[in-house]
């Protein structure tokens, strides 16, 4: 037999099927075709995998890969951490495909479209019929649905939970990171994004986000999102594990644009207006995103203030706001029934540099958190039903050949591999291009931008199906 790949001699783990061990994996025309303890036979390109884990492909459900948030750097940023699938988490749309295009190393993308007032919508209390129309407009541009950006920028809470629900009747995807103009980026906006779904299916971004320990105790604030999410199986959710958030740092008449931005400032000491941004810029305290070499990195002090004037306040900053004690809480919680309350581990990283999923997930399992088992279940097999990819998350015979094999020791990615194709391998980028995650409505459009589809039934997306109605 001669395969297209065949990866040797690394340590399997994969959720789906259970298996855990020493084993070779053959891929043939994009699919894993065995995997055995001993596959004979040649191969067009063989990778030694010695001392290596050898897992499904990572799925990155909340991820930043557009020109206003994230930028070009962020698909090579991801395919470099062992991502092959991901979901960018506020387009725009048209602005996400042609970043894929232009700089597409790989990575099978998905997107979502920001409602935003004065951006997608026209005010802050948009209409049923807008929201349709703005839906339909973005389906048919590839996008799986919508983010609702609260905590940044809010709607009314009668129009958030509007969006909510024209999203659901119309099958479409959507994403909330909470807060509406009632209550903020915190524990008060989660619970009451919650109550706003009333029952709709419904993909609450970054749990961490609102357990900072802003309204009560963190510990307190984690233990009421977990029964939250307890109480209500219509909501899909991830979390990171990265102690760094990312926002905006645009300046709009004197004051932070975004709301999380001005309770950063607040958190650091420092006053909730463009002087408070720059002291926090000077002091460290807020760290701009800035592009060096084929990477986003993290700057702060005189250069990072004089990035951040010359972009016209149009950066990225991260501020390092995540207490530990949450992150790990809410990664690693469980049902009764064995379950994940929180269904994935994410990064909201991309071009935000924070894509720790391997590092800081095996560090999780290193502490006995997390089995190298329960850790694929969330970095790779559940998000990939997040995103209704009936066909990636495993290394079982006949699935999609997206794998992620990992240097164990150092908690590092040796190569990624996407369809069979190596995307990188020891250092080196060797990808192009890439496909959209897209719905059968979103299909032409794609192909006019000269992207591939890769076509889902939101019907088969978990976050859909968990819907109590
Ligand atoms: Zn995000």
């Amino acid at each position: 037999m001669r395969y297209d790949l065949l990866i040797k001699n690394g340590y399997v783990v994969d959720y789906a099927t259970g298996r855990e061990g020493y084993f070779d994996v053959a891929v043939q025309n994009g699919l894993v075709t065995a995997v055995e303890s001993s596959i004979s036979g040649s191969a067009a390109q063989e990778i030694d995998a010695s001392g290596k884990l050898i897992l499904p492909g990572l799925v990155d459900s909340h991820v930043h890969a557009s020109a206003w948030l994230g930028g070009s750097y962020a698909h090579a940023m991801l395919i470099k951490a062992g991502v092959t699938s991901a979901l960018d988490m506020s387009g725009p749309g048209t602005s996400v495909l042609e970043l894929a295009r232009d700089y597409g190393v790989g990575l099978n993308l998905a997107t979502i479209e920001y409602v935003r007032p004065g951006h997608t919508v026209s005010t802050a209390d948009p209409s049923a019929a807008e929201l349709q129309e703005l839906l339909e407009r973005v389906l048919r541009q590839g996008s799986l649905g919508i983010k609702l950006l609260g905590g940044h920028y809010p709607l009314t809470v009668a129009a958030t939970a509007r969006a909510i629900k024209t999203a659901a009747d119309m099958g479409a995807y959507t994403a909330f990171h909470a807060g509406t103009a009632e209550h903020g980026s915190n524990i008060e906006g989660m619970l009451e994004a919650v109550e706003l779904a009333d029952g709709n299916p419904l993909h609450l971004a970054h749990i961490n986000a609102y357990c900072r320990g802003t309204v009560r105790p963190e510990t307190e604030e984690t233990e009421l999102a977990l029964k939250a999410l307890l109480d209500n199986p219509n909501i899909s959710c991830e979390s990171y594990l990265s102690p760094l958030n990312g926002t905006s740092a645009e300046i709009i008449d004197g004051l932070p644009g975004s709301m999380v931005t001005r309770r950063c400032l607040k958190t650091g000491g420092f006053t909730e207006d463009e002087a408070g941004m720059e002291a926090a810029l000077l002091a460290g305290w807020a760290q701009v995103n800035y592009p060096q070499g084929q990477e986003m990195t993290l700057l702060t002090g005189e250069p990072a203030r004089d990035y951040w004037l010359e972009q016209k306040t149009l950066v990225s900053v991260s501020f390092v706001v995540n207490p530990v004690g949450p992150r790990v809480r809410l990664a690693t919680a469980k049902k009764a029934d064995g379950g994940f309350i929180v269904d994935a581990i994410s990064t909201d990283g991309g071009g935000i540099p924070r894509n720790v999923l391997l590092p800081a997930g095996l560090a999780l399992v290193d502490l006995g958190g997390l089995t190298l088992q329960e850790l694929v279940a969330k970095i790779s097999y559940l998000p990939a039903q997040m995103l209704g990819l009936t066909n990636k998350g495993s290394l079982a015979a006949g699935w999609d050949a997206d794998i992620t094999i990992v240097d164990r020791l150092q908690r590092s990615v040796f190569a990624t591999i996407v369809g069979g194709q190596v995307c990188y391998i020891d250092g080196k980028i060797l990808g192009r291009g890439g496909k959209i995650i897209t719905t059968a409505a979103g299909a032409d459009y794609v192909r006019s931008q000269g992207l591939e589809p890769l076509i889902v039934d939101l019907a088969d997306s978990s976050v859909l199906r968990k819907a109590r109605k």
